[in-house]
């Protein structure tokens, strides 16, 4: 097709394609196809400045392919900031399938998916995410090596929820030490959002402390199962935002910190599992700040999933990812520091300090050193971590 045969529309598509990507310094995006199996799938990969582009795919019925490109570019950046202030050595990549999870997954299309994987031959490496399952990584992993967060059977990791509770219970201690005077939770009133997987294993470790635990979900039996593991409390989700507790601890949806939401909150601390927690970052963020609620960033405290991962890279050791995962506590400090010394959002010091990381690493990258004596299944990914 020539310039002249498309209309205005395709011409600004066209355009617009290699500014989306230049946009937010995307390295490259991968198309894949294979119609015979249905595979409609693309692969974001945003910066290897660290490491190989380590991310989920997600499989979700998007409207439009325009609107599956830019959640892929959107997610695969938060991913380069994630591991960077975790200290892995990975960089971000994000894949998402077109398709309907209910409906469209076969055995042929994650394996036809599997090796344009191995195609990139280690710049990107997969796991599952919303709308895939650890059974479709075992189809993947059938055609490429770069795939992880596979079933323990399978050598894999598993279930990473255990560790990423441990990671928000350290990031919610490390908030209390700085905005209490004492990382100790004993006593402490605690709103749990959600009584799902990670909110199963945090609310043990906050009971264990002493702490008192209100939760709710909106399917009563998970709240029920919770109240009996730990004596929490159920309360209405309705009621969560108005209990009069110290911590919030929101663990279900994304963007339930909103305009609405906060100023019904009580709690002087946010510190929770779900991603992308406040609704628009650059209203909320400083709204946060007048209203005096300290804010342990999302993508930082619930790196825990993102480190069980990158162990699986290296040969699984669950002693390990969770020692790893305990350090989220003196990331939430010091980031906690570096908000407080420039007066800024929590968000925004932890994206500053990803891309200092970002930065001096590129930049010792530069010095010529012979070929690595690092030897893991991929390289050792999470030294620094
Ligand atoms: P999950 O699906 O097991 O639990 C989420 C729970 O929230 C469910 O029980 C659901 O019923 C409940 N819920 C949904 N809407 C609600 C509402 N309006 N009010 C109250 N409860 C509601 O998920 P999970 O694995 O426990 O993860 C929790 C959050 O943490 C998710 O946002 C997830 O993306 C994020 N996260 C999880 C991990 C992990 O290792 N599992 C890692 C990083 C981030």
């Amino acid at each position: 097709m020539t310039v002249e045969t498309l209309t205005q529309q395709e011409v600004d598509t066209n355009f617009s394609l290699f500014s989306q990507l230049e946009q937010k310094e995307h390295e490259q995006v991968i198309i894949c196809s294979e119609p015979k199996v249905g595979l409609r799938a693309i692969i974001a990969i945003h910066n290897t400045t660290l490491g190989p582009a380590l991310g989920g795919t997600r499989m979700w019925t998007y409207k439009s392919d325009q609107e599956a490109l830019r959640d892929a570019l959107r997610l695969s950046r938060g991913m380069t900031y994630k591991a960077a202030v975790a200290g892995l050595n990975l960089g971000g990549g994000k894949a998402v399938i077109i398709g309907d999870p209910q409906k469209d997954k076969t055995e042929a299309l994650f394996r036809a998916y599997g090796r344009f994987i191995e195609g990139l031959a280690g710049r990107y490496i997969t796991a599952e995410d919303v709308g895939t399952s650890i059974s479709d990584m075992e189809w993947v992993r059938m055609e490429t090596k770069y795939v992880t967060g596979i079933s323990r059977a399978l050598g894999g990791s598993g279930d990473p929820s255990t560790v990423t509770a441990l990671g928000v219970y350290m990031g919610m201690k490390a908030c209390a030490h700085k905005q209490f005077g004492s990382d100790s939770l004993k006593g402490k009133k605690v709103s749990i959002q959600g009584a799902g997987h990670v909110s199963v294993y945090l609310a043990e470790m906050l009971a264990k402390e002493g702490a008192k635990i209100y939760i709710c979900d909106i399917f009563p039996e998970k709240v029920k199962k919770v109240v009996e593991r730990t004596g929490a409390i159920g309360v209405d989700p309705d009621d969560i935002y108005d209990l009069d507790v110290d911590i919030y601890s929101p663990c279900a949806l994304g963007g339930t910190v909103n305009s609405d939401t906060i100023p019904r909150i009580k709690a002087s601390i946010i510190a929770g599992s779900a991603n992308n927690q406040l609704d628009t970052e650059e209203i909320h963020g400083p709204m946060l700040i007048d209203r005096g609620i300290m804010y342990a960033p999302d993508y930082v405290i619930n790196a825990g999933g993102l480190i069980n991962v990158a162990n699986e890279l290296e040969g699984y050791n669950s002693n390990r990812a969770h020692e790893q995962a305990s350090r989220i506590y003196d990331v939430i400090l010091d980031i906690l520091n570096h908000a407080e010394k420039r007066g800024i959002p929590t968000y925004a010091a932890s994206n500053e300090l990803a891309e200092h990381r970002l930065q001096q690493i590129g930049r010792i990258k530069e010095i010529y050193a012979s070929k690595s004596k690092f030897s893991g299944r991929l390289g050792e990914l999470n030294r620094s971590c």
